[in-house]
């Protein structure tokens, strides 16, 4: 099968019947990724800049950051980077920034704590503003947003901080492109919040390993609940359809950045919903694109459809793998 899978790595992610998926990659470290090039991959659906922030004893300067970025914008030039802001807290812990809760995983995380410190967060979108500048490859993602005031606090702090770059650059050097600006569907709250978002950002992104966690209430590391966490479990698969929908209705370009992408069940499932970008990490990509390539459009959406009607994660994960045997 890995001589098999390896065959489809340059093609393109499309169904039998013609319909085309973006398969993407999920990064974050700052050396290593150029193998990632050639991994099938057409852009970067989600660069976690937290993990060059973790191995050192301080905050990055703005100088830093802005080579580091711009090392990672000039390796895809011709492709999307998606770069989510700093996405601490929970159980990615600076050693330079303590943080000690009761409940980190409902606590000071992502957006919470960079709204709290606009300095840490100004400073880091002016280095991605920065890097970004005769690149134009960067979007911008917000992480563990719950609400439509964090979007706007946030965009905000964004303007001011491509306002600002702009004033300070000579004219000779022409205009700082304006990256994308989307969030993190990852707190099942903003389900209900969908419009009011919509109204807000240029694209959504959902993290499945979140999403799952919080809306069954089972901790993503815990191996004594383990059993419970589940990406087939029937509430987490409608809660995707319920946002793949709305989020077609209000016209958001939609993807996954969740594990669930790389699942090659999920995948199926994903893709008959209408989630047309998956991010994965780099060694799943080719094995997903098989998948893809094997599958009808069509044929996926009737298995979408029974899957929805199953009643237990086990259903759905027996009914996947009887389908999936079908693929080959
Ligand atoms: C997610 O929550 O699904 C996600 C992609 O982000 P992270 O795993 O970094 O929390
Ligand atoms: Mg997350």
């Amino acid at each position: 099968l890995t001589v098999k899978v390896q065959q489809v790595v340059d093609l393109p992610a499309i169904t039998q019947d013609g319909k085309a998926i973006e398969l993407l990659l999920n990064a974050g470290l700052s050396t290593g990724f150029e193998h990632s090039l050639h991994a099938g991959a057409v852009g970067i659906g989600l660069y976690r800049t937290e993990i060059p922030f973790m191995n050192r004893s301080c905050f990055p300067s703005e100088q830093e950051q802005t080579l580091w970025y711009r090392h990672v914008l000039s390796a895809f030039p011709k492709q999307t980077v998606t770069m989510r802001t700093l996405d601490v807290g929970g159980d990615k812990s600076l050693p330079y920034f303590p943080i000690v809760e009761e409940n980190p995983f409902l606590g000071w995380r992502g957006i919470r704590i960079t709204l709290d410190h606009p300095e840490i967060f100004l400073l880091q979108v002016r280095a991605m503003i920065k890097a970004n500048h005769g690149q134009n490859n960067l979007e911008i993602m917000l992480p563990m947003i719950s609400s439509v005031s964090e979007v706007d606090d946030a965009i905000r702090l964004i303007n001011q901080a491509y306002y600002e770059l702009s004033s300070e650059l000579p004219e000779q050097e022409g205009k700082l492109p304006r990256p994308r600006i989307g969030i993190m569907l990852e707190v099942p709250g903003v389900i209900f919040q969908l419009k009011e978002l919509a109204r807000r950002v240029d694209f959504f992104s959902v993290g499945s390993n979140d999403l799952t966690q919080y809306l069954l209430a089972v901790d993503r590391n815990n191996a004594r609940v383990a059993s419970l966490y589940d990406g087939y479990h029937p509430a987490v698969l409608r809660a995707l359809k319920t946002i793949a929908d709305e989020s077609g209705k209000y016209m958001v370009p939609l993807s996954l950045c969740g594990e669930l992408a790389s699942d090659p069940g999920g995948a199926i499932l994903l893709l008959a919903m209408g989630y047309d970008k998956l991010s994965m990490n780099p060694h799943n990509v080719a094995r997903i694109k098989w998948v893809i390539r094997h599958i009808d459009f069509q044929r996926a959406k009737v298995i979408l459809a029974h899957a929805l009607s199953l009643e237990t994660a086990k259903q759905v994960h027996g009914y996947l793998n009887e389908q999936l045997e079908l693929v080959g």
